[in-house]
């Protein structure tokens, strides 16, 4: 649970710029828009900013709590949907990770308030030394105070240079660990709520991936796309719609199912919940100081 601090300008420069994204994306969610597009405008306005993706902007509707990518026309917001925006950025490896929900016509904006209280709550109580329970025990609380299950299998993680997810897991429920906070510490808290049971499953196929191995693939045409991988991403998740625009869609999609094939790739297919329930979702990447959470991504 130790994180390096190379140097904090980074993190605080990607929290920075992870926020204002954020806010540009939540603004785009309204009744008529397509994920896509929405999906479209808020890369352009990362490359605008000079900034670099941690991971693609993720926009899960409904039962999707996580790791909906939309990379062509396909969903168009309707009035009553609830929409998790999950984003990251880095600055030299040094991530920000932040996420918010909205429902157009405000009808579900009780379970969006559940899952940002929680958030609220979890960070007021941080401080060196809080066992990392305590954070999930208040997340739980709130939520199901509010009528509503978390979701106990999703939670917060540490953030390392070029690493998204590592050590502590900060659960969105009381799981008994006693793993104490250090000054230094840098996370995501991100709490979900649902009107379901609180349990997602993977659903679908994958269209974000990351690499897990670096060992060598023997078809050059895989080669040149791990090359690619290595060079653009590192271990950094990327959507297959970035490297169908530079290798083409058949040869990425040969490549990337040969590199899944050899151990090299894993993918992310969305993540649903099991009763279909709808969720919400807060999060916010910060670090403790000697007393309290610095939040990264205000
Ligand atoms: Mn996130
Ligand atoms: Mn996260």
């Amino acid at each position: 649970m130790t994180n390096q601090i190379p140097n904090m300008d980074d993190w605080i420069s990607a929290g920075k710029t992870a926020s204002e994204i954020r806010e540009f994306g939540l603004g785009l969610i309204k009744t008529g828009s397509s994920l896509y597009e929405i999906t479209e405008k808020i890369e352009d306005k990362i490359k605008d900013m000079g900034a670099e993706c941690a991971f693609p902007p993720q926009l899960s509707p409904n039962a999707t709590a996580a790791h909906y990518y939309a990379e062509s026309e396909d969903i168009i917001v309707k009035e009553d949907d609830i929409i998790k925006l999950d984003l990251g950025i880095h600055v030299n490896g040094a991530i920000a990770d932040t996420a918010s929900s909205v429902c157009p016509s405000g009808k579900y904006d009780k379970l969006i308030q559940a899952s940002r209280n929680a958030l609220n709550r979890a960070i007021d109580i941080i401080t060196p030394g809080l066992e990392i329970r305590e954070i999930g025990k208040v997340i739980e609380k709130e939520i199901t105070d509010m009528g509503y299950n978390p979701v106990r299998n999703l939670s917060g993680h540490g953030l390392g240079v070029f690493i998204i997810h590592c050590p502590p897991t900060i659960p969105n429920f009381d799981n008994k660990d006693s793993t104490k906070l250090k000054e230094g510490d840098i996370f995501a808290i991100e709490p979900f709520a649902t009107e379901g049971f609180g349990t997602v499953t993977e659903k679908g196929s994958a269209n974000l991936f990351s690499m897990i191995d670096s060992k060598p693939i023997r078809n050059p045409i895989s080669s040149k796309l791990l090359k690619n991988i290595k060079r653009s991403y590192n271990t950094l998740p990327f959507a297959a719609k970035w490297v169908k625009e530079v290798f083409g869609e058949t040869k990425a999609n040969y490549a990337l199912n040969d590199l899944i094939n050899s151990g090299i790739l894993r993918g992310y297919p969305p993540l649903v919940e099991v009763q279909k329930g709808l969720v919400s979702q807060a999060e916010h990447s910060l670090y403790v100081d000697e007393n309290s959470a610095i939040v990264l991504t205000k």
